[in-house]
């Protein structure tokens, strides 16, 4: 996953060095890669993975045993009702907000879920919704990622691309077929 990131973020690095390409182009596809900084901080390495489900771990741990009053502190608007974990272990990790100690280093964060999942003796439903957040981040961010990669390629506005391309990825950015007719100020 890490090199799908990287592969498309290099391309996109690349055309927007581009003068080719219309500075105002240029600069709506950063402002709209600007909007998503937080989730590609939170998608793009394996450490960013761990700590965004540690952190909604720890997040859902606290709302499920908020009252009235400590709920506030938590800036969140209800308590969590649906349980953690349906193990009877009063020890689960996932019950105190923690990733459980199974978790391998030298593994992926998916790969551990999975295997977690398959050994733990209940439903890891707050891991379960950890899981899903952070594929919608994904997504979130691989749509981003396609939407100014073909803006960019088309030499066309993003929210143009945006309003054509509305949700499924239909078509990939296919290798740009830009024909740099200044090529020599591309030079450098
Ligand atoms: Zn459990």
């Amino acid at each position: 996953m890490d090199q799908i990131f990287q592969q498309r973020s290099d391309r996109i690095a690349d055309k927007l060095e581009k003068e080719s390409i219309p500075v105002e182009i240029k600069l709506e596809a950063s402002d709209r890669l600007r909007e998503i900084r937080s989730d590609q901080r939170h998608v793009l390495t394996q450490e960013g993975r761990e700590t965004f489900v540690l952190q909604y771990l720890k997040g859902e741990a606290d709302r499920f045993k908020a009252d009235d009053e400590t709920l506030a502190d938590l800036d969140a608007e209800t308590p969590r009702s649906r349980p953690l974990c349906t193990c009877p272990d009063s020890g689960c990790a996932l019950k105190d907000g923690r990733l459980p100690a199974a978790f391998a280093e030298d593994k992926s964060l998916q790969r551990n879920i999975r295997e977690f999942r398959h050994n733990h003796l209940g439903d890891p439903i707050v891991l379960n919704d950890a899981e899903e957040k952070l594929d919608e981040k994904v997504e979130r961010v691989m749509s981003v990622y396609d939407i100014v990669l073909i803006a960019l390629s088309n030499k066309c506005s993003v929210s143009e691309v945006e309003a054509t391309h509305t949700g499924d990825d239909a078509d990939e950015p296919e290798s740009d077929s830009d024909t740099e007719p200044t090529a020599s100020a591309e030079a450098d």
